[in-house]
């Protein structure tokens, strides 16, 4: 018997499978989010590679943003919900979670049985979020994976001075056009970053331990620049892109055995 968790976010999928003892047994993530093929595609590719068959799964719970498009899922839960639970069970010390994804960064004071005190979500706008990495990266010619190791190259920190990615992404330009060193640059967007979801933050409180999840908590320099804005260390889950997908995977199994 396994309990199956999908996440489908703004800008990805994930999938966590997770037998009755809390063992992980499964784990896709596709770089395609709601509105595409990306949860068909996660789903073919999570049954080729772990060799279970759907009658193997015996709940499944959706979340994230996509989650009322997928009409398979036996429950629905919150990402916030779901995030507070998979934190909570890989890093049970957490207080507070901080979660950047590709659209929208949230902020979430859990207590120390997983469940949620507060929690507070960034405006609408692409600030803060993956999105702007993900635009900036493109300008700089480089890829998700190359940001950590670029922005650890950096002598000095050159701010971005506009919020908006839109006057950002011009701004970037026109000091690449001017020559300053592009790892100098990357730390000025990656301290854009940390400055916008530091104050997030700061509106519900800095609670010992903090964690930092979702796909951006991949990228070192921000690890590294978030760290100094809010002044902490900040504890990085092994696999932070997926521990939404595993909450959800964890209250399958809790609606399954409350049955
Ligand atoms: P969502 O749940 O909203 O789809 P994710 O938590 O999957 O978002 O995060 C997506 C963001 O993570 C992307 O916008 C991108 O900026 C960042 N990202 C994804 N993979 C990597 C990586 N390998 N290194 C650095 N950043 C990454």
């Amino acid at each position: 018997m396994y309990f199956l968790g999908i996440d489908i976010g703004s800008s990805s999928t994930k999938l966590i499978a997770i037998d009755e003892g809390k063992n992980i047994v499964g784990r896709t993530v596709v770089q395609l989010g709601t509105g595409t093929n990306g949860v068909s595609r996660a789903l073919n590719m999570f049954y080729t590679d772990t060799g279970l068959k759907r009658d193997d799964i015996v709940m499944v719970v959706a979340t994230g943003y996509g989650r009322l498009t997928f009409s398979s899922a036996d429950y629905q839960i919150s990402e916030i919900s779901c995030h507070a639970k998979g934190v909570h069970h890989v890093l049970p010390d957490v207080r507070t979670i901080i979660d950047i994804g590709g659209q929208d960064t949230k902020v979430i004071h859990n207590n120390d049985t997983g469940g949620i005190q507060h929690f507070v979500m960034n405006d609408k706008c692409a600030a803060g979020t993956g999105r702007f990495l993900d635009v900036m990266s493109k300008v700089l010619d480089l890829t998700l994976t190359q940001l950590g190791e670029v922005d650890a190259k950096a002598e000095h920190i050159l701010p971005i001075s506009n919020t908006c990615a839109v006057f950002a992404e011009s701004e970037v330009i026109s000091k690449l056009a001017e020559g300053h060193p592009i790892p100098d640059i990357l730390a000025g967007i990656h301290q854009s970053v940390s400055k916008r979801v530091a104050g997030l933050v700061r509106n519900i409180g800095v609670h010992p331990d903090v964690a930092l999840t979702g796909g951006v908590a991949q990228n070192s320099g921000i690890i590294r620049s978030l760290e100094k804005e809010l002044k902490c260390n900040l504890r990085i889950p092994i696999d932070p892109q997926i521990t939404g997908a595993l909450g959800a995977a964890l209250f399958a199994l809790d609606k399954h055995q409350s049955l």
